[in-house]
Parts: structure tokens; sequence; C-alpha cells
């Protein structure tokens, strides 16, 4: 009897080890698709003066909404139109495409993390009430994954490593060899892609990732 009671007990808690287990490092995915962050001064020169931008849709993470608004980004090659803007309002105002989208403007932008923006592409930006030229600020995004603090100490990572993200859909599975992590306790456990990313796997926002490999043994 009492070895009975042992073994389900033993059992039990293996369940839960394994559920914990996989909760830890499995991530939702978000898929980004091409966007605009403006600061103050830009939005006012594309919108008009004293302009505010009017929420759409939030995103998962807090804080942050995609606006009604969308503008035209131009190059040299072509345009783009209904490029949606992202709020809240930044200092730096940033564009994110993906390489397809690159190709079709004609611009050779760097794959970086949001904010590193010297020496990245230029840029042209349409609004209803003015445009703007910008010497640097169009960006491909670096794969990342946003953490909170107690997800990061359970998986023993830092801000700033890099993890690799397996994405097991049966027909194409696909896995991220180079996901940066972001650590803030503003975020909420999200992988953040883009579109040519999304697309080479078939990937909708909202799947699921598995982080099989932390840079150090999980
Ligand atoms: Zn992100």
């Amino acid at each position: 009897m009492i070895n009975l009671n042992s073994q389900r007990i033993v059992e039990e808690v293996l369940k839960q080890l394994q559920e914990r287990m996989n909760s830890k490092t499995e991530t939702p995915i978000g898929v980004s698709a091409r966007h605009c962050h403006f600061n103050e001064k830009d939005l006012e020169t594309l919108f008009g003066k004293g302009y505010q931008l009017t929420k759409k849709t939030d995103l998962l993470q807090p804080g942050q909404f995609a606006a009604n608004e969308t503008v035209t980004i131009a190059g040299p090659k072509g345009s783009i139109e209904r490029v949606r803007v992202l709020g809240p309002l930044r200092n730096a105002t940033q564009v994110e495409v993906s390489q397809t989208d690159a190709m079709k403007l004609g611009l050779n932008p760097p794959i970086r993390e949001s904010g590193n923006l010297q020496g990245s592409s230029p840029i042209t930006i349409i609004g209803p009430k003015g445009s703007i030229y910008l010497e640097e600020g169009l960006i491909i995004a670096q794969a990342h994954i946003h953490m909170p603090p107690d997800v990061a100490r359970q998986l023993h990572v830092q801000d700033g490593d890099y993890i690799k993200v397996e994405i097991d859909n049966p027909i194409r599975p696909i896995s991220f060899e180079k996901v940066r992590i972001r650590i803030s306790s503003k975020y909420v456990l999200e992988m953040h892609i883009d579109t040519d990313e999304a697309n080479a796997g078939f990937i909708k926002s909202g799947q699921k990732g598995k982080i099989i490999n932390a840079g150090k043994i999980l």
C-alpha cells in the first residue's frame, strides 16, 4: 500500500515537472509585418501639427499598439503603400521591412535590433500632410524574443544572449538559429519574426515555437 502510494506520488511529481519543462520552453510567435515607429517631429511633418495616433488594436507587448494610420514608404526602385504605424511614439523614427520589401524598394537595409539605426538604410516616408527623407532609419528586424525576467531566470539566459527556436510544422519544420533575447519587466514572452521568416515556415501569429537551446544547458 505504501509502495503504491509512493509510486503515484513519484508519477505525479514527474508529470508536473514535465509540464513545467514544456511550458518553460515554449514561446508564442508574433509575426511583424512591415511597419513604422515615429518620433513626434516626424509624425507632425507627415500628419500635421499636434497630430495624435489613434489606436486600432493592442499588440501583445503591454502598451504597444497598431495605429489606424498608415504611410507610404519609397526607395529608388519602388514604393509600398499602407505601411502600418505602431505606437506609442519613440525617440527615433524607424521603419522595419522584410528583405522582400527591401528588394522592391531597391534598398539594402541591415539586419538590426530595434533602435540600433546607425549606418542603416535611407528611406523616404510619405504621409497625408507631408513627406520626410531619412538618411538612416530602415532596418530588417533581427528575430528576437521578448522575455520577462522570471522566464529569463528559469532559462538561465541574459539580455543579449541568443537562443534557437524550433517550429515543429509537420509539412515544413523550420528553426531559427539566432534569436536575440531582450529582457524587461515590461515584456510578456513572445518571439517576433518578420513576414519572410514566417512565410518560409508557414507560420502564423499565435503559433508556438520551442526553445531548444539557450546557449547553455537548460
Ligand atoms: Zn519585438
